[in-house]
Parts: C-alpha cells; sequence; structure tokens
C-alpha cells in the first residue's frame, strides 16, 4: 500500500524531528529524509510530498494527516491513496485498423541500459490474421522471452518484415547533442518503413506505435531524404493492430538473441532495464574488461554510467 500525502511547511518540521532517529543512511534524490518506522517506510520530499509505504502505510498517514489537520485547520487534505491495483484502462480496438492489411512498426532496448536498440516493421495481410491470433500475437505485451523464442520464428517464416539494429557502438556515436532517443527513434522507424512500403505497395494503413506527436515525429525527419509520410499514429499500438504487435515480436525477437549473446561472450548475466542491478553489473564489467568495454555493450548517455563511474 501507497499512500501521498502534502504536507504544510510546520507539518514537516514536526516530521523532521519526529524521524530524526528512525531515519536511513541513505536519502532518495529530492528527499528530506527515508525512514523506517514499524513496517512502514516514510520518505519526505523536499516539496511537502510524504510518502508512506507499506502494510500498516494508512496507520501512519492518518497520524501525520491528522497532525496536518491539527496544525492546519483551513488547509485542504491532499492525499491519495493506492492501495487498490490500478483499475487496468481498456483499450479500444478499432476493426478499421485492426482487420485490415497494414505495415505497422515498433522498437525495443531504447529502455535498456545494456544491449541494442532493434526497431522492426511488419507486413500483416488480412488473411494472415487468424494465422497471427492463433499464435497468441494479439497479446504480444504479455508474452515472455521464452514463448517469442518459440513463435517468433514462425512468425518470421509467413510475415514479410524489415528490421534495423543499432549497436551500441553507433549509438554512442550518434548521440550528440543533437540527437535524442526519440529522434534516434523516428529515423529508424522511418527506414523499416521505407524498405517495407516500397517492397509492399498494397496495404491500407501504415501504423507507428506513437511515440511522440506527429509533427515532432516529422520534425525529427528533417535532415531525411526518403521519408514516408501516409502514417497513422497508434498509442499501445501494439494492441491494436496486429502488424505493430509482429514488428514488436520481431524485434524483441531479435533483441532477445543479442542479448543472449551479449551474455554468452561476457560470461556474464545481464540485466535488462536501467535499474540498481544494471549499476551493479556494469561495475563488474569495466572492473573485468576497463571501463571502455561499455562503449560496446551499453547506452552510454544513461544516468546509469555516471553511477557506475562513482561506484
Ligand atoms: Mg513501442
Amino acid at each position: 500500500m501507497t499512500i501521498t500525502l502534502k504536507v504544510s511547511e510546520n507539518t514537516k518540521q514536526k516530521m523532521i524531528s519526529y524521524f530524526e532517529e528512525k531515519k536511513r543512511a541513505k536519502t532518495p534524490p529530492y528527499a528530506i529524509f527515508q525512514a523506517d518506522e514499524e513496517d512502514t517506510v516514510v520518505t519526505l520530499y523536499e516539496s511537502g510530498k510524504a510518502v508512506f509505504q507499506g502494510i500498516s502505510a494508512d496507520i501512519d498517514a492518518n497520524m501525520w494527516m491528522e497532525m496536518e489537520k491539527h496544525l492546519n485547520p483551513n488547509a485542504k487534505i491532499d492525499r491519495k491513496d493506492s492501495s487498490q491495483k490500478k483499475e487496468q484502462k481498456e483499450i479500444l480496438v478499432d476493426p478499421k485498423f485492426y482487420y485490415a492489411t497494414s505495415i505497422g512498426s515498433d522498437e525495443v532496448g531504447t529502455g535498456d541500459y545494456f544491449g541494442p536498440i532493434i526497431v522492426s516493421a511488419a507486413y500483416v495481410k488480412k488473411e494472415d490474421i487468424s494465422f497471427l491470433e492463433e499464435l497468441g500475437v494479439k497479446d504480444s505485451k504479455k508474452l515472455n522471452d521464452n514463448k517469442i523464442l518459440e513463435i517468433v520464428p514462425k512468425i518470421l517464416k509467413r510475415i514479410p518484415y524489415a528490421s534495423i539494429e543499432l549497436t551500441n557502438q553507433k549509438y554512442n556515436e550518434s548521440y550528440k547533442s543533437d540527437m535524442n532517443m526519440n529522434k534516434i527513434k523516428a529515423i529508424l522507424h522511418n527506414k523499416v518503413l521505407w524498405e517495407l512500403s516500397h517492397k509492399y505497395q498494397e496495404y491500407d494503413y501504415i501504423i507507428v506505435d506513437q511515440f511522440a506527436e506527429k509533427f515532432v515525429y516529422y520534425n525529427y525527419l528533417k535532415e531525411s531524404t526518403q521519408i514516408v509520410r501516409n502514417i497513422t499514429f497508434l498509442t499501445k499500438g501494439e494492441s491494436k493492430s496486429l502488424a505493430v504487435a509482429c514488428a514488436s515480436l520481431i524485434s524483441r525477437y531479435l533483441f532477445v538473441k543479442k542479448f543472449e549473446l551479449l551474455q554468452k561472450n561476457l560470461g556474464m548475466v545481464l540485466p535488462k532495464g536501467a535499474g540498481e542491478q544494471v549499476d551493479k553489473i556494469g561495475k563488474e564489467i569495466a572492473e573485468k574488461y576497463g571501463f571502455e568495454k561499455l562503449h560496446e555493450i551499453a547506452k552510454l548517455n544513461f544516468k546509469n554510467t555516471d553511477k557506475i563511474k562513482n561506484m
């Protein structure tokens, strides 16, 4: 259970003195302190936001809410409880896109410190829909790596696609001031879409799993000469278009393969994402192979790089 309570300056000061003896050695960014109160972890931020986490979070939150009311009788209480899991928003599938012949694209690796970025586009005809549904492609988000390794080879045999890999070396070279992650994505999506849409010209839609506003996307392509113009941008595209779902799965498949190879070459298990485990392993790699090794296997502009350096 997590409860967030906004407290006024006087309550904040009370909290600071109350938790003086209970605070942890480490303080999260922008926090004044983080402390343990029985089973509850209490974090107070400079903004006055107090976060209570744990099974008894409500008890502690209530206590400080009473304090806030007592000290500031006229202030409005600003409190959020997230004990219930957030209700899953229903994704509206538009049959117009779902049952069409389409080209779709999606990328993977942009949130992972280790490993390349892979962008793929897939060409899915109306006749392929039932084949893909039987494979479970519709719920591509829910498929784990093992399932992906099992079904994507079947997809590759039937569904035309185009993929591009941006290696870590190329990524690190291209990541200059005029580059950002979304620009890199736009350029790579445009490339695979251009390739596939020129090979397969009979389609109803070209669908991109949206990561930027349309005008921003095209702004990123200012310097490109071959630009795919007739794109439909859909958020949660992999749930709304089987072509995007296929592109997502193919990208993930190729990423998993690259990742496995990377691990084999390093003789290490690499974590995905960009969390603390990544920093730890990054440090081990730097110690074992030298810091330069990270140029070949990681995205250096991520914050993890500084954390690894400072470890
Ligand atoms: Mg995506």
